[in-house]
């Protein structure tokens, strides 16, 4: 069975049928990359599997639990993360700070008996955990403010895994970033997969080609097929609609 299961997503925009019937799985210890060309309908079916946009038609099951009505909070404690491009940081204070708060906000209440400061240790360890899964051990005391660009989207990544999530979304971790950022976070990514499973958007076909176990290409809002590298490569229409454009 597999972790993940979105079935039949149905999403419209006025007469713009954005989402056109979408059916996707992860399974557990997948990286599972969407790709597909600009208005394809990527960011809407992360929205909508996120909990950030409803389905007019359509369900998801995440490890067997119905998260269709739930909110958006709701899919986090039923281990839906996602990473909000930095938004989620607080720039004023320092990274271990940040994680701190998104650890104490996740897990706080599992510490409910322990004495404050049993209670504190706990979340120091698990804050310093998450810093050394990011690499960012050694910039713990910098404000998050002052992080270069591809260190703060580490946090970002971070502060998404405080949570413990099952299944982790990634809308474009690459977007933004010279090559040698994109590197380390391609390494990011690859060691979160003992984790996690990871739902990968992003543009970076180089990227994809390395992390992915499979692949589906959006284009108008349709699933046009899912499979490996080799077989994405090697897929006529693919390369006609999608890797022919140049994109
Ligand atoms: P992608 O992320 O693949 O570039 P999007 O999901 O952003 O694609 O958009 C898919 C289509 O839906 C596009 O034609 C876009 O213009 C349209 N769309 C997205 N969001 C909205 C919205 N809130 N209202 C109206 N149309 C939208
Ligand atoms: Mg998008």
């Amino acid at each position: 069975m597999s972790l993940f299961r979105a079935q039949g997503l149905v999403r419209r925009f006025g007469g713009l049928l954005a989402t056109d019937h979408v059916d996707l799985t992860v399974q557990a210890g997948e990286i599972h990359a969407l790709i597909g060309p600009n208005g394809a309908g990527k960011s809407t079916l992360v929205n909508l599997i996120s909990g950030v946009l409803k389905p007019d038609a359509g369900g998801l099951v995440l490890d067997g639990v119905n998260l269709t009505g739930m909110s958006m909070n709701q899919r986090v404690r039923h281990g839906l993360s996602r990473c909000f491009q930095i938004t989620s940081i607080f720039r004023d204070q320092t990274v271990l700070g940040n994680l701190l708060l998104a650890v104490q906000a996740h897990n706080g209440s599992s510490f409910h008996f322990f004495k404050p400061r049993d209670k504190e240790m706990a979340l120091q360890r698990q804050a310093r955990e998450l810093a050394a899964r990011a690499g960012l051990s050694g910039v713990l005391d910098v404000m998050a403010g002052n992080l270069p660009h591809g260190v703060q989207r580490k946090l970002d990544v971070a502060l998404a895994l405080a949570s413990r999530p099952k299944l982790l979304l990634l809308d474009e971790p690459m977007a933004g970033m010279g090559p040698e950022d994109s590197l380390q976070m391609v390494e990011l990514i690859r060691g979160l997969r003992q984790h996690c499973a990871i739902l990968l958007i992003e543009h970076d076909m180089d990227a994809v080609f390395q992390l992915a176990d499979r692949i589906s290409v959006l284009v108008y809002g349709k699933i046009l097929t899912t499979g490996n590298a080799a077989h994405i490569q090697g897929h006529p229409q693919v390369q006609a609609v999608y890797l022919g454009t140049g994109e």
